[in-house]
């Protein structure tokens, strides 16, 4: 088995979510397609997306910020299996308190989905001159779009929340987002 593989299947044996093959792909080809060098994400989990973006390119550098003390272990465990602890820096930290200083051509949005609009506004200026903002889960598993399917409170809450920040991205004036059905439904934000 690849060892990309071997992570999908941990994932999926440990309940961990990670992004969909189709949302990773988009990305993956965004990457490439705008020359994207240096990349920040919120949201690391097993470090399975960072590893992917990372692959593409060895001149790609990623920031990733996790605070679960487990996933960050098993982040950092599987970037040395992969030798990639050069080019991905992984940062044990609530990203709405780390300090980053560093100006990037992407970040990837992936992490609690009740935080969206605060990562966001937090991180927006870490955004070089075109740069983009991608947010993943905005279908939230095809929930968001029907919402009377959910009985659960918090659920609705959740999903009263990411369509928030969808409304938030379509009023935005200061950037431009354009949303794609791809995966679980992807955002790609730019300044306008
Ligand atoms: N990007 C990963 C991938 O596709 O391989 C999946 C990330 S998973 C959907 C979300 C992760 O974000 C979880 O591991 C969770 O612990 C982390 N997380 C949630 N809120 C966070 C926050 N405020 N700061 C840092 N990490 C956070």
């Amino acid at each position: 088995m690849g060892r990309l593989k071997a992570l999908e299947k941990y994932a999926e044996e440990n309940n961990v979510p990670i992004i969909q093959k189709e949302g990773l792909n988009f990305i993956l080809n965004y990457i490439k397609e705008n020359k994207v060098k240096k990349i920040l994400e919120i949201g690391t989990a097993i470090g399975y997306s960072a590893i992917s973006m990372a692959l593409i390119d060895e001149n790609i550098k990623i920031t990733t910020i996790e605070r679960n003390k487990e996933m960050f272990s098993l982040a950092t465990k599987n970037v040395k299996d992969f030798n990639l602890e050069k080019r991905i820096n992984i940062i044990y930290a609530d990203a709405l308190e780390a300090e980053i200083k560093d100006k990037y051509d992407l970040i990837f949005i992936d992490a609690a989905k009740a935080q969206y609009i605060k990562f966001f506004e937090k991180y927006k200026s870490n955004l070089k001159e075109n740069g983009a903002i991608i947010t993943d889960n905005l279908n939230f598993h095809g929930l968001a779009n029907n919402p009377e399917e959910i009985h659960s409170k918090n659920l609705k809450a959740l999903v009263r929340k990411i369509n928030n920040y969808k409304e938030f991205l379509k009023e935005n004036k200061e950037f431009k987002t354009n949303f794609y059905e791809k995966g679980d439904g992807i955002s790609v934000s730019k300044m306008d």
